[in-house]
C-alpha cells in the first residue's frame, strides 16, 4: 500500500458515509474522520454560548476561540471542543441543524478544513463529508461520491434515530434531509458536489459491505493496495 493512502468519500446526508468509511477503514487498516463532526463540534460550541447559529459575526468570533480536536485511531473517533470530548453530544437534532448553518461560513471552514488536513498519519485515512474530494483533498487518489435516493437516505436516518432512541416521522426526516441537501448544495463555497475524477455509486439498493466491496476493487485497479 503506498503510504499515506487518502481516499475520500463525499455525498449528501443518509447516503451510508459513515457507515462505509469505518468498515472501509477497518478493512484496510486505515483511520477514520467524519469531517461533519469538526462541523457539529463548532456547532455545538455556538449553541452552548447562547448565540444563533445564523448570526454570522458572532459565529465567526465564537468558532474563531474554540479549540476544535479531533482524535482517529482506526475506524474509532473522538471530538473534543476546549478539552471536552462532545462526541456523543454532537448528535442531537438541535446540532445537526446549527451545523448546517455555521458550515456556510468561509473563516469556520477555513479553520476545520485545516484541522482536517492535518489527519493523514500513518497509513492513511478514509475521510467522509460533503468537500473532501473537491476541497480538502483534490490531489486524492481515490474519490468516491455515494449517493441514494431521498427515501431511502430517511429511511435509514429513521431507523438510527430509533435506534438511539429519538422519535421521529418519515414525512419530518424526508423534508429535513431535503433541507439540508438544499443548504450543503446551493453554498457559495465547498457547495456538495462530485470532484470531476469521483466515481459515483449509488446506494439505495446496497448494502453497505456490498459498497464497501466495490470501493476495495477500485483501490485494487488503481493499484494503491
Ligand atoms: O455529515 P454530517 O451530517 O455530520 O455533517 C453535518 C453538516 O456539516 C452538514 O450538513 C454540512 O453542512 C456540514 N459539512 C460540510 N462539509 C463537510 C462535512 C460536513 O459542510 N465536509
Amino acid at each position: 500500500m503506498k503510504n499515506p493512502l487518502v481516499i475520500t468519500i463525499d455525498g449528501p446526508a443518509g447516503a451510508g458515509k459513515s457507515t462505509v468509511a469505518q468498515m472501509l477503514a477497518a478493512r484496510l487498516g486505515l483511520n477514520y474522520v467524519d469531517s461533519g463532526a469538526t462541523y457539529r463540534a463548532a456547532a455545538l460550541k455556538v449553541l452552548e454560548a447562547g448565540a444563533s447559529p445564523e448570526d454570522e459575526a458572532v459565529v465567526v468570533e465564537i468558532v474563531g476561540r474554540a479549540e476544535i480536536q479531533f482524535s482517529t485511531d482506526g475506524s474509532d473517533s473522538r471530538v473534543s471542543v476546549d478539552g471536552r470530548d462532545v462526541s456523543q453530544a454532537i448528535r442531537t437534532p438541535e446540532v445537526t441543524s446549527a451545523a448546517a448553518h455555521v458550515s456556510r461560513l468561509p473563516q469556520v471552514r477555513q479553520k476545520l478544513i485545516a484541522l482536517q488536513r492535518s489527519l493523514v498519519r500513518g497509513k492513511g485515512v478514509v475521510m467522509e463529508g460533503r468537500d473532501i474530494g473537491t476541497v480538502v483533498f483534490p490531489e486524492a487518489p481515490l474519490k468516491i461520491f455515494l449517493k441514494a435516493d431521498v427515501k431511502e437516505r430517511a429511511r435509514r436516518r429513521l431507523h438510527q434515530d430509533r435506534e438511539e432512541g429519538r422519535v421521529a416521522s418519515l414525512e419530518q426526516t424526508a423534508y429535513d434531509i431535503g433541507r439540508r441537501d438544499q443548504l450543503d448544495a446551493e453554498r457559495r463555497i465547498s457547495p456538495l458536489v462530485p470532484a470531476p475524477d469521483a466515481v459515483e455509486i449509488d446506494s439505495t439498493n446496497l448494502a453497505a459491505d456490498q459498497v464497501v466491496e466495490r470501493i476495495v476493487a477500485l483501490a485494487r485497479t488503481k493499484g494503491l493496495l
